[in-house]
């Protein structure tokens, strides 16, 4: 059967650590193609796919801060980190044929385009993935919130989290066996069983404007794809 796709424009949130594999720390290349490969299954259907990458394989603002850093200081370091697994991506999706474009949101004109959100709109609407980098572009924030952010300017249908674990569960799966995966679950429950979907911020500007959430593990094999075609997999959040 061919695959057909329930969403006509996505937002991809990657974490850092996504793009780390086995590794403790950096970027694997052998999975950053496989994630580029996936995310051009996505495209070849027609469907326009913007990334917001984070930079926790590299840098954490927190941990920076914790270690008596200023926590600005920190945090636009976590900023650049994302620039940086950004590159990563737009290389590894140039080398597979894809076209792709990095902005900004902290400007590094020479290195990449800063974000603008018509010019990012034109070229989602020409195919091409955009990769958004640097977060919000303010310090105390995350890149889940500038995934709901960027999800909702450039008009997403939904918002795609990619983890490790493969839904939303009653419990933590790796202590309870019993923990069930909720193959759908509204804003409000989750917020009544405290259960943790993205960071609060963006979990609430989410909610706010009625943006779905998709929750979905980017190491099984496919899992995108399914998602895309709205089919059961992970965890749909929604109003
Ligand atoms: N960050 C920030 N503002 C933003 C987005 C990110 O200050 O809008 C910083 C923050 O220090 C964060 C780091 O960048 O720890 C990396 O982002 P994040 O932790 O969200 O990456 P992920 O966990 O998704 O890899």
């Amino acid at each position: 059967m061919t695959a057909v796709a329930a969403y006509r424009r996505i937002l991809l949130k990657l974490s850092g650590e996504a793009l780390m594999g086995e590794r403790s720390y950096g970027i694997d290349e052998a999975v950053v193609a496989r994630i580029v490969k996936e995310i051009g299954e996505v495209t070849a259907l027609g469907v326009q796919v913007g990334v917001v990458i984070g930079g926790g394989n590299i840098f954490r603002g927190m941990q920076g801060a914790a270690g008596g850093m200023d926590r600005a200081t920190a945090d636009y370091m976590g900023m650049l980190a994302t620039v940086m697994n950004a590159m990563a991506l737009a290389d590894a999706f140039a080398r597979t044929g894809i076209a792709a474009r990095v902005q900004s949101a902290l400007r590094i004109d020479q290195v990449v385009e800063p974000y603008i959100r018509a010019r990012a709109i034109r070229h989602l609407e020409e195919g091409r993935v955009v990769i958004f980098a640097a977060g919000t572009g303010n310090p105390f924030f995350t890149t889940d919130t500038a995934a709901a952010l960027r999800g909702a300017e450039i008009g997403a249908q939904i918002v795609l989290k990619a983890t490790k674990v493969d839904g939303i569960y009653s419990a933590d799966p790796t202590k309870n066996p019993d923990a069930q995966r909720f193959a759908r679950i509204s804003f409000d429950e989750a917020i009544g069983r405290n259960l943790q979907v993205m960071d609060a911020t963006a979990f609430a500007l989410c909610r706010d404007i009625k943006l779905p959430i998709n929750v979905f593990s980017i190491f099984k094999p496919g899992a995108l794809l399914r998602v895309v075609c709205g089919e059961d997999e992970g965890t749909l959040v929604h109003s």
